[in-house]
């Protein structure tokens, strides 16, 4: 397949904006010190970064230890996204290292024992679900039920790819179309299903007015903005004012710490490889600040809202 070029690669290359370092903020560093040029005696340690979107690579033999030494680097909890084939490799690192490897399972919607999957995959310690995508029908066609109705009885998290999605094979015929990932499929899942927090990556693209509206109404539905967004918009991340609106209203519905800002729906999520992450989080800073996100809502969404559902020990 000449012209095959992976996801992870090709979104690695358009996350490749010009990044110096991490703000002071994500270093731990206090603004002050920064500009003073002292450092603080004893910095207090970076906030904690929850990742909702972590690929485990399974032609990396070292994808393991190579995200955990992120970890260190960056006080960093990854959601690592498995295919059903490296469960026990996932579960058992899980298992070692719950500060930094949340287990979620990524299970074929379509295959014929995807209940069977999602079984063994709650059997094993896994927290949640993800990235579903490619999928043959919309999400919320019933016969993707019976999954849902199993991630509700277990309260999981369920990551669902929405919007415009890479072309894998470019000669050959694909059963794959954008349309079936729509954020606007994720509502009716998220008001049947009420104990599923339902996790919508890459805010919609392009759809993010349908995708933000969404999360507005529905306490159990959330947001990242990984994938080309950041990059495509970095010249006018101000219109994401636009979008997340609402700040300050109130609209009866649960938030995190009663947050009533916007962007509160917002998590953080990278999907790109793990040298690129770094690079996210400076995406996501650049956009907090194009915003004027308050400092305790930047916080919450770069790891507070999801540290809080998972119970992420210390
Ligand atoms: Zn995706």
């Amino acid at each position: 397949m000449p012209n095959r070029i992976s996801r992870r690669k090709f979104l690695g290359a358009a996350s490749t904006v010009a990044v110096s370092s991490l703000s002071s903020r994500a270093s731990g560093k206090s603004t002050l010190a920064t500009a003073t040029g002292q450092p603080p005696e004893s910095s207090p340690p970076a906030d904690r970064i929850v990742d909702m979107h972590v690929h485990f690579d399974e032609a990396s033999p070292t994808f393991v230890s190579d995200l955990l030494k992120l970890c260190g680097s960056l006080n960093l909890t990854a959601c690592v996204l498995t295919p059903f084939s490296s469960r026990k490799t996932v579960a058992e690192a899980a298992r070692q290292h719950p500060s930094e490897i949340v287990p979620f399972g990524n299970v074929n919607l379509d295959a014929r024992d995807a209940v069977q999957q999602v079984e063994e995959f709650h059997a094993l310690g896994y927290r949640g679900l993800g990235e579903l995508e490619f999928v043959k029908k919309p999400f919320n066609d019933p016969s993707y039920f019976p999954v849902y109705e199993l991630a509700n009885r277990y309260g999981w998290i369920v990551l669902f790819h929405t919007g415009i999605v890479l072309r894998a094979k470019f000669e050959e015929p694909e059963d794959v179309a954008s349309g079936r990932m729509r954020p606007i499929h994720l509502e009716e899942i998220a008001r049947r299903f009420p104990r599923i927090t339902v996790l919508g990556a890459h805010c919609g693209n392009p759809e993010y007015e349908w995708a933000a509206e969404i999360a507005r109404w529905n306490p159990n539905v959330f947001f990242d903005l990984s994938g080309s967004s950041l990059t495509k918009m970095r010249e006018r991340l101000s219109d994401f004012r636009k979008i997340f609106w609402w700040s300050g209203s109130d609209w009866g519905t649960d938030t995190p710490k009663n947050d009533r800002s916007a962007y509160i729906k917002i998590v953080f999520g990278s999907d790109v490889k793990l040298s690129e992450i770094k690079s996210v989080v400076h995406q996501y800073q650049t956009m907090f600040d194009a915003c004027d996100v308050p400092p305790q809502t930047r916080r919450m969404i770069m790891g507070g809202t999801l540290a809080k559902m998972l119970k992420l020990p210390g």
